[in-house]
């Protein structure tokens, strides 16, 4: 069985939801006025998709095996994505065997160094890597989390990323994380009214729910640690992503900044073994929140992970839904996971990469059973209803 060869590498693009969360329609929370590093221009505060967040798309990448077993996996990446698999990477996925996901992670990645290394090529890169990981299940009849050793608990428990900790409470998570409104070029008055926002929620919530606010790379030092500081008082449990992804050293000097108990994340926008240790290193964080289609997949963040244990940090992958699920399930240093709240107003549990996947598996009173990832592979299927187009050929 696992002596099969890969039959065929096929890139499609799809627009409206799926990987790419950001391809919503009009009055979507994701979208409403969020603090960007975009936020000092005017005329793109309002919204995001405005300077293009959801410019790519979907990129989906399906592997075929000699016996006709597909394999597939999902990132974002749309058109250039499906170019790099088709015309550079399927030579080195075509014909080896389907457990060389090693061999194969690394001549991808050693042949794009010179146009690669983070970005759109690891998103694409990823794609491929959670595809063959699919397929490996699936020729084995055995769920990812197995192929990666095993389950350490018999359920992940949810924190929830959304416009709605209040309601995120009654759902049953853990914790809610608010996406943070205004940015520096807003000044004092913007500041105030992201601390009543957060004083707010903790009303709604009460002492002991967890707060977060993600601050997507949009702030500076000074203003970061302002914020720290005058969130201490609502218990703020971490401040994310606050500083752009390349300033590792303001990193460093924010989480020395940070209020007592107050803990630092960031990841999401970083890529590979390197970039995780640089973080790492310099002690720029105490959560790292690689997502697992864009970092370099799971063969990468095998690797991250114990990085990041032999350090003495928490990974908490961002989004990524069923290719984290099977990830954070096996490992002890990921306590916990995020839930993607992509319901418009955050008032309902709804598939993360909704309306693509069919069987996504989603968290019931904020936690999920370890039966629910009990299905071959990564144990959901394309949605057919979704219509996938296939750019390029070879
Ligand atoms: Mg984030």
């Amino acid at each position: 069985m696992t002596s099969q060869t890969i039959r065929q590498v096929r890139a499609y693009t799809l627009r409206g939801g799926g990987a790419d969360y950001h391809d919503q329609s009009d009055g979507h929370w994701i979208d409403d006025h969020i603090s960007t590093p975009m936020s000092k221009y005017p005329e793109y505060r309002q919204s995001r998709r405005s300077f293009g967040i959801n410019v790519l798309g979907t990129l989906v990448v399906e592997v075929e095996a000699s016996d006709g077993t597909v394999g597939f996996a999902v990132t974002t990446g749309g058109e250039p994505g499906a170019f790099i698999v088709e015309k550079h990477l399927a030579r080195f996925i075509e014909g080896a065997r389907v457990t060389d996901v090693e061999k194969i992670w690394d001549q991808m990645y050693q042949s794009t160094l010179y146009y690669g290394r983070k970005g759109i090529v690891l998103n694409t890169l990823s794609a491929v890597d959670l595809a063959l990981w699919d397929l490996m299940g699936k020729l084995r009849e055995e769920p990812v989390h197995q192929l990666l050793g095993g389950a350490v608990r018999n359920e992940l428990q949810f924190y929830a990323t959304g416009a709605r900790p209040d309601l995120a409470k009654q759902m049953g998570f853990i914790g809610g994380k608010l996406p943070l409104q205004h940015g520096p070029a807003e000044g004092e008055e913007g500041l105030r009214r992201n601390l009543e926002k957060l004083a707010h929620m903790r009303e709604q919530v009460g002492p002991d729910f967890w707060l977060m606010y993600d601050c997507w790379m949009s702030l500076d030092l000074n203003y970061a640690t302002r914020l720290a500081h005058a969130a201490a008082d609502f218990r703020l449990k971490w401040i994310e992503e606050a500083l752009p992804p390349d300033d590792y050293w303001g990193y460093a000097a924010l989480r020395k900044n940070m209020p007592a108990g107050m803990m630092v994340s960031t990841g999401e926008h970083e890529a590979t073994r390197w970039g995780f240790r640089l973080l790492l290193e310099m002690g720029c964080c105490d959560i790292i929140q690689p997502d697992v289609n864009w970092c370099g997949g799971l063969t990468e963040l095998v690797k991250i992970s114990a990085l990041a244990d032999a350090h003495g940090a928490l990974v908490v992958p961002h989004g990524s839904s069923v290719y984290s699920y099977h990830f954070v399930i096996t490992r002890h240093n990921s306590p916990f996971a995020e839930f993607l709240m992509m319901a418009p107003k955050a008032d309902e549990v709804v598939p993360s990469f909704n309306p693509l996947l069919l069987d996504e598996p989603i968290p019931q009173q904020g936690r999920m059973s370890v039966n629910q990832l009990d299905k071959p592979g990564f144990g959901v299927r394309l949605n057919p209803e979704c219509m996938l187009e296939r750019p390029y050929s070879h």
